[in-house]
C-alpha cells in the first residue's frame, strides 16, 4: 500500500521542539507539510530532508540534503535543487514558526521517498544557493541544526 501520511516530532539540544506531518494524495505530484515548532529564535531558519536516518551522533551523522538527482542546492521553487531542499521557515517574536507548504518533489512513497531521512530545523536562515560561496551550492550556509528527527509512517488519514 502506497503511504500517504508521515509525521516527524522534532527535538534538539536546546528549546526547540515541534512536530511536522507530511500528506499526500493518491496519485498527487506533491506533498503536503504542516505543523508547528516552538522555542526557536525569532527569525528565519533552515528547514531541509537531509539523506539518513541516523541520528546516533545528532544531525551530524544524517548526511547532507537528500540530494538523490545529483543537484546543487537551492530554493523549493528553483528548478536546481535538492530534493530535500524546503527553504526557510520564520519563526515569529514568540520563537514560534507555522509550517504550512506544499512541495512538488518531496514524496513519501516510491524511489525518491523520504521516510526514514532527517528532517533538520537549522540556527540560521538558508540562503538559497545564492550566497557566492560553495557552501552555499551545498547547504546554503545555514549552520548547525537546532531541532531535527526522523520522519516515520503515520497512520492513513482516509
Ligand atoms: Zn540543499
Amino acid at each position: 500500500m502506497e503511504i500517504r501520511k508521515a509525521i516527524c516530532v522534532l527535538k534538539g539540544p536546546g528549546s526547540a521542539t515541534g512536530t511536522i506531518c507530511f500528506k499526500t494524495e493518491e496519485g498527487a505530484h506533491s506533498t503536503c507539510i504542516t505543523g508547528e515548532i516552538t522555542g526557536l529564535t525569532p527569525g528565519k531558519h533552515g528547514f531541509h530532508v537531509h539523506t539518513y536516518g541516523d541520528i546516533s551522533k545528532g544531525c551530524g551523522s544524517a548526511g547532507p540534503h537528500y540530494n538523490p538527482c545529483n543537484e546543487t542546492h537551492g530554493a523549493p521553487e528553483d528548478k536546481k535543487r535538492h530534493v530535500g531542499d524546503l527553504g526557510n521557515i520564520e519563526a515569529d517574536e514568540n520563537g514560534v514558526a507555522c509550517v504550512d507548504m506544499v512541495d512538488r518533489l518531496l514524496r513519501l512513497a516510491g524511489k525518491y521517498s523520504i521516510i526514514g531521512r532527517t528532517l533538520v530545523v537549522n540556527e540560521k536562515e538558508d540562503d538559497l544557493g545564492k550566497g557566492g560561496n560553495k557552501e552555499s551550492l551545498e547547504s546554503g550556509n545555514h549552520g548547525a541544526g537546532v531541532a531535527w528527527g526522523i520522519i516515520g509512517i503515520d497512520e492513513d488519514p482516509k
